[in-house]
């Protein structure tokens, strides 16, 4: 079997080991407050389960259509296991494994592996299926889609995929202005599921204006976790002299936690995939230092964040806990028909204590 090319829109940094984060006096006592829920979200660790239960399955290399989620960690963890990840399924080798990533796909993506011959395991989120099946129902009904999300990140691509001549995107709040549709009366809005929830609903407001008779989802679009993870960091960042976001420079929610940080409250937020990125200047007279990471990072990386800090004398870490979560997906359908029988709690899609949020 020939090895695929490997395309990662992320470029690889290798982890460097900073300087250990000095111990400064500040004014005020020295804290973290970490936010909860924060970290794995149900859809992440299903998609990271279903590679890892392919590997085990069917043996590497297991091929990945993009990153399964957008966390350059969890991804070169799965390549030392012995996944490849490719950007489309034409790089993969007939007849081999492919496994979607959570993001989804077209139905176009869907065809180009069933033509050649591969045996695709279909990790999207259920939440992200949901999208899409309301996408196929509202072009079925003749309605316009002003799709609410990033133009050129995969979910989008997926959902617009389903119903292309009927879904248009719209990128922000001001592109709701100028958004032109054929007839005002049939029109419904539809969302990304990692978005803001504040802008969103801004982006809403300025379409409800031009097109009052603007249709909403049957349900919401922006999912669970990435709401309840804006709501806890709403809660840290008006207490908090900084906010740092653990996540990927490419994970939508976890950008979005930035974004929220600073406007709730926060004097400064950044966000970093390893602890060493933390620079000591960020803490500079900083006493209360709030914490959270987005939907697909381990917290193992939050841990390494926490003794960073730890060292430079935020001893203290009280968590701030906004909702409870215990939502779980079962693994997908060509999973659990290949792996049956078998009593394991992460076939299920259920976390494990290093994951746990
Ligand atoms: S962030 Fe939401 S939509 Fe995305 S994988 Fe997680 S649960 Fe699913």
């Amino acid at each position: 079997m020939s090895q695929a090319t490997v395309h990662l829109p992320v470029p690889r940094i290798p982890r460097s080991r900073g300087a250990r984060l000095q111990n400064n006096p500040v004014d005020g006592h020295k804290r973290v407050l970490l936010a909860a829920p924060r970290g794995y979200c149900a859809g992440v660790d299903r998609a990271v389960v279903a590679v890892e239960k392919a590997l085990e399955r069917y043996g590497a290399p297991v091929y990945v259509r993009k990153q399964i989620v957008h966390n350059i960690h969890v991804v070169t963890e799965l390549e030392q296991k012995g996944a490849i990840f490719v950007e489309e399924v034409d790089e993969v080798p007939e007849g081999a494994h492919v496994v979607f990533s959570a993001h989804g796909v077209s139905p176009a993506v869907v065809n180009a592996a069933s033509d050649r011959g591969l045996h695709a395991i279909d990790a999207t989120c259920p939440l992200v299926t949901k999208v899409h099946r309301e996408a196929v129902r509202f072009a079925r009904d003749d309605y316009e889609i002003l799709l609410i999300g990033h133009d050129g990140h995969e979910e989008v691509e997926g959902t617009a995929g389903e119903a292309p001549d009927h879904v248009t995107i719209v990128n922000s709040p001001e592109e709701a202005d100028t958004v032109q549709v054929k007839d005002p009366s049939k029109v419904v809005w539809l969302s990304q599921t990692t978005l803001s929830v504040d802008e969103t609903m801004e982006t809403v407001n300025r379409l409800r204006t031009r097109f009052p008779e603007l249709h909403n989802p049957p349900s919401d679009d922006i999912c669970y976790a990435t709401q309840n993870r804006q709501v806890a960091i709403k809660k840290v960042a008006k207490d908090a002299d900084l906010v740092i976001v653990v996540g990927s420079s490419n994970s939508s929610n976890s950008v979005r936690l930035v974004e929220v940080a600073l406007e709730y409250g926060a004097k400064a937020a950044y966000r970093v995939d390893y602890a060493e990125e933390v620079k000591q200047e960020w803490l500079d007279g900083v006493a209360t230092v709030g914490v959270t990471s987005g939907a697909s990072v381990p917290e193992v990386l939050v841990r390494e964040v926490l003794e960073a800090l730890s060292a430079a004398g935020y001893e203290d870490v009280e968590e701030v806990r906004t909702a409870e979560e215990d939502l779980m997906f079962s693994l997908p359908k060509e999973l659990r028909q290949d792996i049956s029988g078998q009593r394991d709690t992460r076939a299920l899609g259920g976390r494990t204590g290093s994951a746990a949020s």
